[in-house]
């Protein structure tokens, strides 16, 4: 089925269930019908996706809460600065190299979503993850790892960042 406006494109679509994401991966709500939306987020290593998953607003937001009000900020500042929203999926949103320039093998894909419709798309090069991952306090980063151990099997603590979705 060919991309069109309305729909998730095929990069953001669960590798695992070979079709669009249908439900938060943390709470199990149907994503469709979410009229806050919700976030996809897939890492990529050698063009392969090796993790990924689905947020409502509701499982982000609740974890978004946790963090310290100093370290939201430190992330919202980085976001006005730094960060492009409209380089579209092959340029890093950060620094704006291409995918796989000077040999950079991994990336992560970010897209907030609402319904069947992406409304931004968000790609970081490997440099910049973890460039994003070191400026993230102590605090946040155990709250978000404690988060992400007790909802997205299988993903190594670190190896993902709240930095690295759309800010809400
Ligand atoms: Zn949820
Ligand atoms: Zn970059």
């Amino acid at each position: 089925m060919p991309d069109s406006p309305t729909d998730i494109p095929r990069e953001f679509h669960s590798e695992y269930e070979e079709r669009p994401f249908q439900s938060c991966t943390r709470c199990g709500e149907m994503l469709a019908g979410i009229s806050g939306g919700y976030q996809i987020f897939k890492l990529y290593r050698q063009n392969e996706a090796i993790y990924e998953y689905a947020l409502c607003d509701q499982c982000y937001g609740g974890v978004l809460q946790e963090f310290s009000a100093e370290s939201t900020e430190q992330l919202h500042e980085f976001h006005r600065q730094r960060v492009s929203l409209n380089l579209g999926r092959w340029t890093c949103a950060v620094c704006g190299n291409a995918r796989g320039e000077d040999g950079e093998v991994e990336f992560s894909l970010s897209g907030a979503c609402v319904g069947r419709r992406l409304i931004h798309e968000l790609m970081i090069c490997g440099g910049c993850r973890r460039e994003m991952q070191a400026l993230l306090s102590r605090h946040t980063r155990e709250v978000w790892d404690r988060f992400v151990e007790e909802n997205f099997p299988g993903v190594p603590a670190g190896t993902i960042s709240p930095t690295e979705l759309v800010p809400a």
